[in-house]
């Protein structure tokens, strides 16, 4: 059985060296992603959250409640799947015009601003927490996106999912060539 770690910037350190390698071989990596801080924070409920919309930094705690209690049944999230998820809100934030278009809403089936909560059905969401509303749908599929290098897998791999992929696929074509609207 794995210790439970206190995070230390260390781990927090080699974890966003690995993410940013990541998102840099998608072409993510642009100015505006760089500036983004990460910080990591004393305690908090969720794995990380991002100020979207706000300050916008990636806030990543050292102990997260949510994950003591995941740790107890056995599946957790890890570091780098949590900074994976992060980036994709910190991609929406810094490339508004991107987001706001109709491609991220046919994509999506609503747009990125809307609050409303789907029925969760494996055949739409990638994972359960991915149908809370639109952005968390981006951030989780965007998350998968970044760690398995735009391949979607095959258990994923309906009409529904692969709508979303194509989107991501697009959205990393376009900031890659510093395109701020479509
Ligand atoms: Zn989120």
């Amino acid at each position: 059985m794995r210790r439970i770690h206190i995070l230390t910037l260390a781990r927090l350190d080699r974890a966003t060296q690995k993410v940013t390698i990541e998102l840099h071989h998608q072409g993510l990596w642009d100015a505006r992603l760089r500036n983004v801080p990460i910080i990591l924070v004393p305690a908090g409920i969720a794995y990380g959250w991002q100020w979207y919309g706000g300050s916008g930094e990636i806030c990543i705690p050292r102990v997260s409640l949510l994950k003591l209690h995941d740790f107890f049944t056995g599946n957790y999230m890890s570091l780098a799947d949590v900074l994976r998820h992060e980036f994709g809100h910190a991609v929406a934030d810094t490339h508004r015009g991107l987001f706001r278009s109709r491609h991220f809403t046919t994509a999506f089936d609503r747009s990125h601003e809307s609050n409303d909560r789907s029925e969760y059905a494996p055949a739409t969401h990638i994972s359960r927490y991915a149908a809370t509303n639109p952005s968390e749908d981006f951030a989780e599929n965007f998350m998968h996106y970044i760690r398995c290098r735009g391949n979607l897998p095959s258990k994923h791999a309906t009409p529904a999912i692969r709508r979303k992929w194509q989107f991501i696929n697009a959205l990393c074509r376009a900031i890659e060539c510093g395109r701020t609207r479509w």
